[in-house]
């Protein structure tokens, strides 16, 4: 086994560097994983650029696969494996009603603790999930997306014969289309600012959204008022629209916006996040979901880059938006 790794380490906002360290020990309740692909999640662009991670250096990376290396139980040895990289703190009211997503005082591969765009990383074994040998492990590292997108289509209930909207073409609402679709929906559309991701939810089989079709259902997965009012204004009276876009301002809504959801008495349903208990598990419903090809997240990289690449670029690119791209995956395992 290796002693040391290489790593992308965040020193300071700004300052992300491909670092050999050290392999950290692996606690008796942790295997060691040896990391096949870690994608890089938009939230890790303004944590990279902006916002930094809760304290320097930290190893970055949170949506990843691999293999175990070492288990010092010797039951997951040799395994494919996800990771919910949320350590919850099990003692708030949340934890204790297994709602890990809403703990109060949680812990976090890849921002509150070193994550998983380096060689290895250890894990707690309570956050582990096995691959069965029908889901990639490039699919594998696509679980956080799945289960968040599968956590937002359940809000909606039965979709069978209903059309749905869909605002911002990204992997997660792509994703929610993919098993909506599944669920019965008739027809899904979406709209984007960005043509490409539009033609891009074209080529996947779903349409073009256009003002004067009305719809019976809505995910919201921008985070902007302008998009909220434009599902909104979708809407069928009674329809039900699923809050998932995480804004970066205060939402504004008109008189007349606003007025949709009185006179239609839509409902609104917040979504966070994705579910990781014992009865409610978005993330294994999401790997059986990829193993009965109902949905296919690996079909979104756009770009494989490998951690000796140009990993730079692919945060910048990402940055300043000069690709068209959907996810961006770091290869980290040597192939
Ligand atoms: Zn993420
Ligand atoms: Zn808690």
């Amino acid at each position: 086994m290796k002693k040391t790794m290489k790593a992308l380490n965040l020193h300071a906002v700004g300052d992300l560097r491909l670092d050999e360290l050290p392999v950290a020990e692996t606690q008796d309740d942790e295997v060691l994983v040896r990391v096949a692909y870690c994608g890089i999640c938009g939230s890790d662009i303004p944590r990279v650029f902006d916002k930094g991670t809760y304290h320097f250096p930290t190893v970055i990376g949170h949506e990843f696969s691999g293999t175990v290396e070492y288990d010092p139980k010797g039951e997951l040895t040799g395994k494919r494996v996800a990771v919910f990289p949320l350590l919850p703190c099990f003692e708030c009211e949340s934890c204790k009603a297994e709602n890990y997503a809403l703990c109060s005082n949680y812990d976090y591969y890849g921002s509150r603790r070193d994550g998983a765009m380096a060689e290895y990383i250890s894990v707690k074994r309570w956050n582990i999930l096995t691959l069965p040998d029908s889901v990639s492990l490039a699919a594998g590292a696509m679980c956080e997306p799945s289960a968040v997108a599968c956590h937002a289509v359940k809000k909606l209930g039965d979709l069978t014969g209903k059309s749905l909207l869909i605002s911002g073409a990204g992997p997660i609402g792509l994703i929610a289309a993919m098993w909506a679709t599944n669920k019965g929906a008739e027809k899904v559309y979406f709209f984007d600012l960005d043509e490409r991701k539009i033609k891009a939810a074209r080529e996947l089989g779903f349409y073009e959204y256009e003002d004067g079709i009305d719809v019976d259902v809505s995910i919201e997965g921008t985070g902007a008022g302008a998009a909220l009012a434009r599902c909104l204004k979708a809407l069928k009276p009674f329809g039900q629209i699923v809050l998932m876009g995480n804004p970066s301002r205060g939402i504004e809504l008109s008189q007349q916006e606003y007025w949709y959801i009185l006179r239609k008495e839509l409902r609104l349903l917040g979504t966070w996040n994705s579910s990781f208990g014992e009865i409610q598990n978005d993330w294994r419903d999401a790997i059986s979901a990829m193993s009965e090809r109902i949905i296919t997240p690996e079909k979104l990289i756009t770009h494989r880059i490998g951690i000796n690449g140009d990993y730079m670029y692919a945060f910048e690119m990402m940055r300043d938006r000069t690709d068209f791209y959907q996810k961006v995956m770091l290869e980290v395992e040597d192939k």
